[in-house]
């Protein structure tokens, strides 16, 4: 038996490949899992829990198959999908996790997180995460019409395809002040997230302590899983 952990799904109506690999593995090595613990943009967007969109009401579908088998599943939200809400976890039967999240597993202390917070060196990206996740900004929002929260979350991503496009990849990559900060603030020995769609294991020192950064991959063209059992993590691709 393993705990499961993915992220980076970024699933829309526009990439079906994406929501029929997602479904497959939720009705299939999901089941098997300890838990599944989803670290943020399983969607492209969410504009709130009240849209109709039947694409969005599948996929709560399958998670709440998975939740009545007898796995449990957290959900941690990243930059996409910040405004799933607890109707969606209701809904699910899903847990709502806090960014970062620590857990114990197999006796290694094991931080959670999406991994944009630790993007510092994008000041700009930083000001925009701040005001989206103030719980007043979420409201108003809220009060808005879902046809006019889609026209603002098709602009926000353009906004942020544009201001991606002229940055260097290192400046959207982690900060590693930011990483050995989060490390040592909660004494973990492996950090796990996702958020810049470069899957590796990065082993290294914080205060002569060895410690390891585990980054998901995204699922554009196959997917990305940390599968952790009593032999330890391991960081696999899910061919398509
Ligand atoms: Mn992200």
């Amino acid at each position: 038996m393993a705990t499961l952990f993915i992220s980076d799904l970024h699933l829309e109506p526009g990439r079906p490949e994406i929501g029929e690999q997602f479904l497959a593995f939720l009705a299939g090595p999901a089941r098997d899992a300890d838990a599944l613990y989803i670290l943020g943009d399983l969607f492209e967007a969410w504009v709130g829990d009240d849209d109709p969109n039947p694409y969005y009401a599948g996929m709560k579908t399958a998670l709440r198959e998975l939740v009545d088998s007898g796995i449990p599943v957290f959900f941690m939200h990243g930059n996409r999908d910040f405004m799933i809400g607890s109707d969606f976890a209701a809904e699910t039967g899903i847990t709502l996790l806090e960014d970062p999240h620590l857990i114990e597993l197999h006796g290694e202390r094991v931080l959670l997180s999406h991994g944009d917070a630790m993007c510092t060196d994008d000041v700009e990206y930083q000001q925009v995460r701040a005001m989206t996740r103030n719980p007043e900004w979420q409201a108003m929002m809220l009060q808005k019409s879902i046809e006019e929260r889609i026209a603002f979350a098709l602009q926000a991503r353009e906004q942020s395809a544009a201001h991606s496009a002229m940055k260097s990849d290192d400046i959207m990559d982690v900060n590693q002040d930011a990483v050995e900060a989060t490390i040592r603030e909660y004494g973990c020995d492996i950090l796990l997230h996702g958020h810049t769609h470069r899957p590796a294991v990065h082993p290294f020192h914080v205060d002569e302590i060895p410690v390891h950064r585990i980054v998901l991959g995204d699922w554009y063209e196959q997917g990305s899983m940390v599968e952790w059992d009593a032999d330890g993590p391991r960081l696999e691709e899910l061919p398509r």
